[in-house]
């Protein structure tokens, strides 16, 4: 029986996992990928955003998050697909399980991020789901190429496979895009059609137009394991300031499968340090019989926010909640590079 199971090593689990072994409890993270680095493993485009850290891919970041995990000896699993958690029913803690096998732990931290929605595609080698390596794979030089999708992404694919010698890029977008402006001028506007569209991967055409490639750039959406029912909110796990999860003793969450902060990799880092602080915390506190400290206590009243000149209501509200709402998209992070 482990002290801690994390689910994911993304940057948030892979960060929560060095700190909760260097802290001293035992740990085990666990992925059902076959390296440590989470969606950064999918980036082949440089990072410009963590600071401290220049001039690495993606990838590489990947790969020095896995070399950093492995030269601590943090004990580490990789091929374990999470299909379910739960408590167990005499209490004696919570059961992660994989297709053959389950492990135990006083602890679960959840932290398996988030995933490109498919919308119903399926990736193949003409057919590109997500920004990063499932399109950079694709050779488009000298090909017909249509974008499914009006966001950052979506805008960011279509031009980044123009400057890859594609023949022709067409944005196909069911609303009007959402994408920023300095994206959205990079695609001449005969090549960007706003309405509904009738994609077939199998024939591939958009609106009957027979394509080579296509690109399906829909967001994401949390990856969040089977087997349990959590409180969601826009799909994303609850949590409290702490990672824990309201009402379920001894399980958390870090990272962009909350969507607590704003999703990059500095913030996936920050969260699961976190979330191994609380652990740590819970784990002395039970130890010594005081309450833990992660357990929320009732909000203290605050005073209602002065109405001043340029203050408005729900402005004064939002900063009451500890700040604005928390963007999506993976594109404000980098318009360009990613
Ligand atoms: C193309 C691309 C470029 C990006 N560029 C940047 C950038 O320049 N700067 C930046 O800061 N951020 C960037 N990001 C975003 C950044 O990668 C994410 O914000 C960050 O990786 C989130 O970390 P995470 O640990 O929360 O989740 P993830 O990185 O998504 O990791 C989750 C892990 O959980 C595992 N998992 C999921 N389900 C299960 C299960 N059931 N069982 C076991 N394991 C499971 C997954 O295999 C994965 O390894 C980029 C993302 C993409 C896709």
């Amino acid at each position: 029986m482990e002290d801690v199971l994390v689910v994911g090593a993304g940057p948030a689990g892979a960060a929560c996992a060095l700190w909760l072994h260097q802290l001293g409890l035992k740990v085990m993270l666990l992925d059902a990928g076959r390296a440590i680095g989470g969606l950064q493993l999918r980036s082949p485009y440089t990072n410009r955003w963590i600071p401290s850290v220049q001039g690495k891919t993606g990838q590489e970041v990947a790969r020095q998050l896995e070399e950093h995990v492995r030269s601590a000896s943090v004990p580490c699993r990789l091929g374990f697909d999470v299909g379910a958690i739960r408590y167990r029913a005499d209490h004696s803690g919570w059961e992660v399980s994989a297709a053959k096998e389950s492990l135990r732990a006083t602890y679960v931290v959840i932290a398996t991020g988030s995933k490109p929605r498919c919308g119903g595609f399926m990736e193949t080698e003409h057919v590109g789901i997500g920004p990063g390596i499932s399109m950079e794979r694709i050779d488009v030089h000298g090909k017909r190429v249509a974008i499914l999708g009006g966001g950052d992404n979506a805008f960011d694919q279509a031009v980044f496979a123009l400057r890859r010698g594609a023949r022709n890029v067409d944005v196909y977008c069911r609303h009007t895009p959402r994408a920023q402006p300095i994206l959205q001028r990079e695609i001449p506007s005969h090549c960007v059609h706003v309405g509904p569209f009738d994609a077939d991967q199998v024939r591939m055409t958009v609106n009957a137009a027979a394509y080579d490639v296509l690109g399906v750039q829909f967001g994401f959406e949390a990856s969040i394991p089977a087997g349990i029912r959590l409180p969601l909110r826009d799909g994303y796990i609850v949590v409290d300031r702490h990672g824990a999860v309201p009402r379920f003793r001894g399980l958390f969450a870090a990272g962009e499968v909350t969507n607590f902060w704003h999703p990059c990799v500095t913030t996936a880092l920050a969260h699961g340090v976190q979330v191994a602080k609380a652990i740590q915390n819970d784990h002395l506190a039970a130890a010594s019989g005081a309450m833990p400290s992660f357990v929320e206590r009732p909000a203290p009243r605050v005073a209602r926010p002065r109405r001043g000149p340029g203050l408005r209501p729900q402005a004064a509200a939002r900063m009451h909640q500890g700040g604005g709402a928390i963007a999506r998209s993976l594109s404000d992070l980098s318009p360009h590079e990613r």
